[in-house]
């Protein structure tokens, strides 16, 4: 179709006037992101007046970034590294589970009073609930402490995990690990533990004694797309679930391997990342997002 004012191929995003809500994505560098194709074509599949835009911002910028936010009535924003952390100083309020990961990814605006959300775990979980899967009682062992890891340890244990093992490497990510770990047990009745991952002993007894294995760590996306944390097939069980949270390549040598061994439920990132913007979508708009749609025009 073409834009009749633009004169450009393409869906038409959004109904453009002097009412129009404005969201932002803050992030550096964030040219690449898929986030604006998403909500800008979910925006106007729903006939709804907003618009989605990029804005490349680093921390030094952040502070007149937000400042933004309020000054021009925009209705809210994403935000990605480096900003996730540091974005929280200048905020009125965060939701629990932003507070228990000490990041936020989207800020909803309700007149001048800016409060900060997490949504990455909720699309975990919402992308599980998608497939029939619900967190609540299950044991999940989690590779990664890492900017997936902590929302989806975080809101698994708030949404009634029973048991979360968490392995990681001793890299700069371990002091994370730990603080998550404190945290699941002061603030929810999940059982949680942290387990260096060169334990491969006990990594290999606690996928066997689990429901779900997610791995979130950068193993398996580039530059370490031929690698994976589980190569033997004979470690995953049929009826288990297989996440990895990676989502280019579209199968991911994880993913292998668990086809491989007749795991019944194996998933790659796509859904838990269409599931966070539309919980972002529904606290900026109210609405759902036609996450059907989205998937089948961008994926
Ligand atoms: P991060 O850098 O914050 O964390 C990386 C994690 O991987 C850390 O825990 C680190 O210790 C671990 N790690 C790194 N190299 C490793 C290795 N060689 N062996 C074992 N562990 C290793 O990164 P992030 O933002 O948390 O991203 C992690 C993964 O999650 C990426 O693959 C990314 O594509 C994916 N992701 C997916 C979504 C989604 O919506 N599907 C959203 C965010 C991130």
């Amino acid at each position: 179709m073409t834009n009749k004012i633009t004169g450009v191929n393409g869906p038409i995003t959004g109904w453009l006037d002097g009412h129009t809500y404005l969201i932002g994505l803050m992030a550096y560098p964030i040219r690449h992101s898929m986030s604006p194709t998403m909500h800008n074509n979910a925006f106007a599949k729903l006939g709804l007046n907003y618009t989605y835009l990029c804005f490349e911002i680093g921390n030094d910028k952040l502070k007149g970034a937000v400042d933004a936010i309020r000054t021009l009535d925009m209705r809210g924003s994403n935000v990605s590294m480096p900003n996730k952390k540091e974005v929280i100083q200048y905020l009125d309020k965060l939701s629990p589970a932003s507070e228990m990961c000490d990041a936020v990814n989207t800020i909803v605006n309700d007149h001048g009073v800016l409060t900060g959300y997490t949504t990455d775990g909720i699309g975990f979980v919402q992308s599980l609930k998608d497939e029939g899967i619900d967190i609540k009682g299950k044991v999940m062992t989690l590779t990664g402490a890492g900017g997936a890891a902590t929302p989806i340890a975080v809101q698994s244990a708030l949404d009634g995990a029973k048991e979360i093992r968490i392995f990681n490497i001793k890299d700069d990510k371990w002091a994370q690990a730990e603080k998550n770990v404190k945290t699941i047990q002061e603030k929810t009745d999940c059982q949680v533990s942290l387990t260096e991952l060169t334990d491969q002993e006990a990594f290999k007894q606690s996928i066997a004694e689990s429901d779900i294995y997610c791995d979130a760590t950068s193993v398996g996306m580039k530059p370490l797309e031929d690698k994976t944390l589980v190569s033997d097939p004979s470690w995953f069980h049929e009826d288990m679930v297989v996440f990895d949270t990676v989502y280019a390549p579209r199968t991911t040598k994880l993913m292998q391997v668990a086809q491989k061994a007749g795991v019944k439920h194996v998933f790659d990132g796509i859904g838990m990342m269409i599931d966070q913007g539309a919980a972002s979508f529904k606290l900026w708009t109210g609405k759902d997002m036609p996450t059907d749609y989205i998937r089948e025009i961008m994926f």
